[in-house]
């Protein structure tokens, strides 16, 4: 059916993330925004807008639409500003917070995956997400400081690269724990102080590099 998946977004919103406490009305308007199946390679339609993470190949997924919305209502953000996001995976997460922000610089390490999303993004005009392939445990030094850190893979600690790059009042964002759970924290900078809250549990796939876990495939 043609007019299906503006449908699908508002029951997304309505279902999903407004009865779980995203009140973000930006973030909210976003979420309506973003054809969501445009960015999982051979989905269903109604399966693309579930209540749950997705395969994107290369045994990485698509988070849940509902844990993207609570990590992007964390950053806070009112515009103009620069955002770092580390997993770049299918470019939802990116194409949300490019919604939002100034510029988004988004890493990936798989290099497969980062040429494939770079090029949807490219051709469907998100001109302002840069992406780099890399270990996105070091951050992206060049561009930073950044008002936003949000980092989309599970990690065993806090990297301190990520903590160097936050600019003044900027917010890291980071699924922190074993690498089958893990606390969504909230780190604030606040001149040579960081403040951190947990905003819940979650689970993610895991985040590897130098300041994540280490590769088993080596
Ligand atoms: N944000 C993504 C989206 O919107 O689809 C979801 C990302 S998926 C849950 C996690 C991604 O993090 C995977 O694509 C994985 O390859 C990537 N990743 C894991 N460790 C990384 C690292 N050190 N640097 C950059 N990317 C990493």
């Amino acid at each position: 059916m043609k007019n299906e998946a503006p449908r699908l977004r508002e029951m997304m919103v309505a279902r999903q993330l407004e009865p779980r406490g995203i009140t973000d009305i930006h973030v909210l308007e976003a979420f309506l925004e973003v054809p969501r199946d445009e960015f999982i390679p051979g989905v269903d339609l109604r399966e693309a807008y579930g209540d749950h993470p997705l395969p994107i190949g290369e045994g990485q997924t698509i988070s849940q639409p509902y844990m993207v919305a609570v990590m992007t209502q964390c950053l806070e953000l009112i515009g103009g500003e620069k955002v770092l996001e580390i997993g770049t995976g299918s470019g939802y997460q990116a194409a949300i917070l490019s919604r939002l922000a100034g510029t988004v610089y988004s890493v990936e390490r798989i290099e497969s995956i980062a040429r494939r999303t770079e090029e949807l993004l490219r051709r469907k005009d998100y001109d302002n997400i840069l992406i780099k392939v890399g270990d996105g445990t070091l951050g992206w030094p060049e561009y930073g400081p950044y008002d936003g850190i949000i980092v989309t893979a599970g990690s065993p600690g806090i990297p301190s690269p990520l903590v160097e790059q936050l600019a003044e009042g900027g917010r890291l964002v980071i699924p922190t724990g074993s690498d089958y759970s893990q606390r969504l924290l909230v780190l604030t900078r606040r001149g040579d102080e960081i403040i951190q809250h947990d905003e819940g549990g979650c689970v993610f796939v895991p985040l590897i590099g130098e300041y994540g876990w280490k590769d088993r495939r080596r």
